[in-house]
């Protein structure tokens, strides 16, 4: 190995502002082209590490491997490794790793490549006090071993003129970003509440997080609605963000309603104190994506034509458009079409560059998660606030979780019997015998299995990699479905850097759609399956007839019962985080299931309101458990009726499922039709849930029938006369059947997470309950009733799952 001094500039004893590696310089000022997603697999990390050996063995002696090379222009110092170095043929080499043809490497790829290569070469020449040099960028099959070596002689005062072109452009950026660093913080250092106040309880969640943040740690907070908890968890926040130099915020949100508020706290922020604070709204690519019939590459899509050559003037407006308040969806879409890029991938590039990120929990937790693998990759210091946390249980276990079903495969099948090579073919074969041996051994319709069975994966895997292959050779793509289950991975390669994972993208579509559907849940139950272990359970799931026939189809299931383990190196990615929900209860439990360090800091929030401002009746001698639902709708309409006689106003009534919303509404149209009734239906539009919410009038009067856990079960605000009073039937526990009695007894069976019941069926009802309930006071002056329609509710173990300030722990 050899260190060459920094010789570009005169030496100077001035301590460079930046220093920064080749790659990342290069990949900052010289990628040119199109966006190109189209399915490029790359080799491992192994193999490309491997072909470098093969490559360097292959060299005459005296050829240098690894050569240190760095160099300064004015206060940027850049420093890095060139792969090769011959000196007797003054050649020097950049050596990358490929599969497939060559000639399907994104021309963006390639420019990136040569950019390297160059800025090596200035910073040699200058070493070696060269006045000119051969350049060679070799790319190794991994496959074959060939070598295609693409060569250029160069002048040392070009390369210098490369090399400083693309320091100056790096330059004006860092200096830019440094400005604005500084006046961040400065900012952030004084920022004011926005408010002429805190309500009650606002103050201790602001102060809570900004604690936490200065020490490093979590804190899970249990603060009940209507205090303003956006507010007072993204100032604490952001207050603590100069204390400990944090680099970004992210605001992870489970649904689009969470994410509003953030936005709608930030654009306080920004009206009031307007800090020089970056915000960014990341979406989904189906809500962000303007040619939902094209594909991610410059053939297919006109935004993504071009896009490395328009994105630094788009980037810039981006940042000069962040000065007025966040970067909302419809910014972002404004500014990109401008530029003609795409809105999605200039919010992922704007990810890099912003303060604080509003996204959706899959941006970090999920398997793929964006965010997170650029905070690993780019070693930032993120907090983390987690809204609406008592929903990341599930969703985390669905994270983690695969279902691949048979008839997927057998549509694939179907969909390449007679055009996909004979090797692709037998594997998928294999797979199908493998499978159907499984689902002769089923003793019932919900079959369990120890284990993810071995044969049936080592089958799986090996048809993954024969599609892949296939994918490969074809020169097919993968189309729309692929990039967007990759958005996350694909990013986080970039961050990664070359090697790291194989990028997918689109193109339309010379691969079947049946074959791409089934590849994409069958790399989804691979990557579960690596990391299955005793947190989860596999089972088999017949369909149709209870007991295996010689045609029987099946689903294979990978549930997640406890993510803990999947988000432990979540937690520890990040500096701080902070966890709040009105339902939490029982902290240590919900911290426990969540994976969050031991020393992370519980906080319940006292309530701003109190027992005279929601009368709680429970109703006694009534009972909704499934089996005594018949004989207890009656007494429910009577009671609302009843309740509805004495009080006319506006009212919800939550009851567990659909069915049973469908069941006690239509008794109560029949036997009451002079009261106005408002109906929760299956999968409804976003407008006709606005519909649903807009019946809620200030002087109107009527009853919305939802379901509990819906989307008017929580996340909704209808205050004042809007909303005078609940009902809720049942305890909201989820239903008793075999996944969940298995999940109960593994929880049991695992010991660290509390009893299995309460962590299936009972906390998870009564969090439910409390949400829903939670709609009736949203102020401090709202007044209203609340109706626990079931005699469980009487019980101690319930009632102390229940709000302290409704009053009714004492029974
Ligand atoms: S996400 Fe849509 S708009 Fe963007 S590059 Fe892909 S196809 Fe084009």
């Amino acid at each position: 190995m050899v260190a060459c001094p920094d010789s570009d500039t005169p030496a100077t004893d001035t301590p460079p502002l930046f220093t920064v590696a080749v790659r990342a310089l290069c990949e900052f000022t010289a990628k040119r082209g199109d966006l190109d997603l189209r399915f490029t697999p790359s080799p491992t990390a192994q193999e490309g590490m491997a072909g470098h050996q093969r490559v360097a063995t292959r060299r005459p002696q005296g050829y240098q491997t690894e050569l240190a090379l760095s160099g300064r222009h004015g206060p940027l110092a850049v420093r890095g490794r060139a792969d090769g170095f011959d000196p007797q043929a003054g050649r020097l080499e950049e050596i990358k790793t490929h599969k497939g043809p060559l000639s399907r490497q994104p021309a963006n790829h390639r420019a990136l490549h040569w950019a390297q290569l160059k800025v090596y070469g200035a910073l040699l020449c200058a070493c070696h006090d060269r006045s000119e040099l051969e350049l060679a960028l070799v790319y190794l099959d991994v496959a074959t071993d060939k070598e295609t070596v693409l060569t250029e002689r160069c002048r040392a005062s070009d390369l210098q003129a490369f090399w400083h072109g693309l320091a100056d452009a790096f330059l004006s950026w860092a200096l830019q970003e440094a400005g604005h660093r500084a006046a961040r913080d400065a900012a952030l250092s004084g920022l004011q509440f926005p408010h002429p106040s805190f309500r009650q309880g606002q103050r201790a969640l602001a102060e809570g997080v900004f604690k936490v943040t200065r020490a490093g740690r979590c804190l899970l907070a249990e603060a009940p609605t209507g205090i303003g908890k956006t507010m007072a968890t993204l100032f604490g926040q952001l207050k603590a963000v100069p204390v400990q130099q944090l680099d970004k915020v992210f605001f992870l949100t489970a649904k689009t309603s969470g994410r509003g508020l953030a936005l709608g706290a930030l654009n306080t922020l920004h009206a009031t104190s307007a800090p020089p604070l970056r915000s960014l709204e990341l979406v989904a690519r189906d809500k962000s994506c303007e040619h939902p019939d094209k594909a991610c590459h410059g053939a297919s899509c006109p935004l993504a034509h071009g896009f490395y050559d328009r994105l630094p003037a788009a980037r810039q407006a981006a940042v000069n458009e962040a000065t007025h308040g966040p970067l909302e969806a419809a910014v972002l879409r404004r500014v990109a079409l401008h530029h003609l890029v795409c809105p999605y991938y200039l919010g992922q590039e704007m990810a890099r560059w912003a303060d604080v990120v509003v996204g959706d929990y899959n941006h970090f937790f999920d398997l793929h998660a964006m965010l997170f693998a650029l905070t690993q990759a780019q070693g930032w210091r993120v907090a983390l606030l987690v809204d609406e946390a008592h929903n990341l249980v599930d969703r985390a276990r669905k994270m983690y979780s695969a279902e691949l079903r048979q008839h997927s495969l057998a549509a694939a099948r179907a969909a390449v019997r007679t055009t996909a090579p004979a090797s692709l073919r037998r594997k998928l074969g294999a797979l199908h015998t493998a499978w159907r041996k499984l689902n002769l051994a089923a003793t019932g319709p919900l079959h369990p299995m120890p284990d993810v069975p071995g044969v049936w994966l080592a089958a799986l895997q090996a048809a993954v990699v024969a599609m892949g292959d296939y994918f490969n050779e074809a020169e097919a793509a993968l189309g729309q479905v692929a990039a967007e289950v990759e958005a996350g991975a694909e990013a986080g390669v970039e961050a990664a850097g070359e090697g790291a994972a194989p990028g997918l993208g689109g193109q339309r579509d010379p691969v079947p759609t049946a074959l791409r559907a089934f590849y994409l849940e069958a790399l989804q139950a691979c990557r579960v399956a690596e990391l299955f272990d005793d947190h989860g359970l596999c089972d088999l799931t017949l369909q149709g007839a209870p007991l295996p026939t010689p045609r029987s189809l099946s689903g294979i299931n990978l549930r997640n019962v406890v993510p803990a383990p999947h988000l432990v190196p979540r937690w520890a990615a990040a500096h701080s985080a902070t966890l709040f929900s009105a339902t939490l209860q029982p902290l240590a439990h919900t911290r426990r299931l969540l994976g969050l360090p031991d020393n992370t800091a519980l906080l319940g929030v006292e309530s701003p309101f109190d027992a005279r401002q929601l009368r709680v009746e429970v109703a006694h001698g009534v009972s909704t458990r499934y089996a005594h639902r018949a004989h207890s709708r009656s007494a429910l309409v009577a009671l609302m009726a009843r309740q509805f006689a004495a009080q006319p106003g506006n009212y919800l009534a939550f009851f567990s499922s659909h069915e049973y919303v469908q069941q006690v509404s239509a008794v109560f149209q029949a036997t009451h039709p002079e009261v106005p009734v408002w109906v929760q239906q299956r999968g409804m539009s976003e407008s006709e849930q606005q519909s649903f919410l807009d019946a809620f009038t200030e002087h109107g009067q009527g009853i919305g029938f939802a379901v509990l856990g819906g989307s008017f079960g929580e996340g909704i605000d209808l205050p004042g006369q809007r909303l005078i009073g609940a009902f809720i039937a049942t305890l909201g526990l989820p239903q008793v059947n075999p996944v969940n009695e298995r999940m109960r007894q593994r929880l049991d069976e695992l010991g660290h997470y509390g009893r299995g019941y309460q962590a299936v069926y009972l906390y998870p009802g009564l969090q439910k309950v409390v949400q829903a309930a939670g709609r009736v006071i949203r102020t401090t002056t709202d007044q209203g009733v609340l109706h626990l329609m079931d005699e469980r509710y009487t019980r101690a173990d319930v009632r102390r799952l229940l709000p302290a300030w409704w009053g009714t722990h004492r029974g």
